[in-house]
């Protein structure tokens, strides 16, 4: 069993705080803090330009990669670290469409996150052949797989309701179509099991500053299916991603498999927290995640319904159906979100009227969870975001 008592002591949360943002940036893992210091200090100040070599900086995305992979149920060797989740959605769209060339459709859901579907749109108008992003309703995905779809981009788990796809029922129908799948995981690694080997996708990518908890700015992970791995080609085809980076030759050959897949310089400070953040999760069971997020979210929606009559629950009520964050609506969400922060209670907002918790075993338990329910009741009940301060809204929401 997992000692989640032991990986609450791994993590720095500042006095007073209930913390149920995770599922936007997780909180700082204590030994974060030391690993950064030490990349710093010992190994950029120390070692200079040597640290490519002697401290493995060149070697981390590939390392680190293999980490992640672990957890998010990847082969070895299929995951990469690197740049922003933008750019590896990018990066995995463009290799997929360019493995269906007769087709012209890139399928989403109206659930994805914004800049899944701003980057297939960049993508669509400078490939310059007409491709057409369809977006339709997230219940009604699957059915409209067909023979023209080149490629099925979704978000595992919907950012604003929690909602859950169906990763390998989605990925079977894709590939009896004869599409690709390329999955986001922003909200799926570190929340819950995953089984990317046995769930036939063919592509996905995450970010590690959420559930991961590698810090701000920290770095995304790509996966592309063994099967695919030396057919799929970069269209970011950075020198990193070259077969021979230090042959510096004129005319670019893509890496061996997963390789490729890397851009540019990696960000090493932000690995070296990453590395630390991923030393949390030795001994920590996806299963025993799973069951805990599901007992806390289940308290959690019981005693707020009981105690907030204002509020209506935004995601699924059957459990098997949420990924590991619980949302509810409420017309001045964005003023009791503020409200909850000046008290304590971390949580945070989603346009138009959604307010979210993100809820991690990690370094959540009940005590918390009551806490938190007891003081969103006094806000609502006493109507104490009705206040022009928690009205005016800040620069990121
Ligand atoms: C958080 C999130 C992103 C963020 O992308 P960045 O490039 O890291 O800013 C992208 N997609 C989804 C689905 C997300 O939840």
């Amino acid at each position: 069993m997992t000692d989640f008592a032991a990986t609450r002591a791994q993590f720095h949360i500042p006095e007073g705080v209930i913390y149920l943002d995770g599922n936007s940036l997780g909180p700082m893992p204590v030994a974060a803090e030391a690993r950064a210091a030490q990349a710093v200090r010992e190994e950029w100040g120390e070692m200079l330009i040597g640290g490519w070599n002697k401290a493995g900086w060149m070697a981390m995305p590939r390392v680190l990669g293999r980490h992640v992979g672990r957890l998010i149920g990847a082969e070895p060797g299929t995951v990469v670290i690197g740049d922003t989740l933008s750019i590896k959605v990018y990066q995995a769209l463009a290799a997929a469409l360019a493995m269906r060339p007769e087709r012209r459709v890139v399928l989403s859901d109206s659930g994805n996150f914004p800049t899944d579907l701003y980057m297939a749109q960049g993508l669509i108008k400078s490939l310059g052949q007409d491709h057409e992003l369809r977006i339709v309703a997230p219940e009604e995905v699957e059915a409209a797989i067909d023979e023209d779809i080149a490629v099925v981009m979704l978000t595992e788990v919907d950012y604003r309701t929690g909602r859950l796809h169906d990763m390998a029922a989605i990925s079977a129908r894709a590939r009896a179509a004869g599409a690709l799948t390329v999955w986001d995981l922003a909200h799926s690694a570190g929340a819950l099991p995953i089984d990317l080997a046995g769930s036939g996708a063919d592509f996905a990518a995450g970010c590690t500053y959420k559930y991961l908890n590698a810090g701000p700015g920290a770095p995304a992970f790509i996966y592309v299916a063994p099967r695919h791995s030396d057919r799929a080609l970069p269209a970011l085809s950075g020198w990193l991603g070259h077969a021979a980076p230090f042959a510096f030759e004129q005319g670019y050959r893509p890496g061996e498999g997963i390789d490729r897949m890397r851009v540019g310089t990696p960000p090493v400070l932000q690995m070296a927290a990453l590395e630390a953040a991923l030393g949390v999760w030795d001994g920590v069971s996806m299963t025993d995640i799973r069951a805990r997020s599901i007992e806390l979210s289940e308290l959690f929606i019981a005693e707020v319904e009981s105690r907030c009559p204002q509020l209506e629950l935004a995601s699924p009520r059957d459990p098997l159906q949420r990924g590991s964050q619980v949302s509810f609506r409420f017309e001045e969400s964005y003023a009791a979100v503020q409200a909850l922060i000046a008290r304590g209670v971390v949580g945070d907002f989603r346009a138009p009227d959604i307010m979210r918790f993100g809820i991690a075993p990690l370094y959540i338990g009940e005590d918390e969870i009551r806490r938190a329910a007891l003081i969103l009741q006094d806000v609502m009940e006493n109507r104490l975001w009705d206040d022009p301060t928690y009205r005016a809204r800040a620069a990121v929401t």
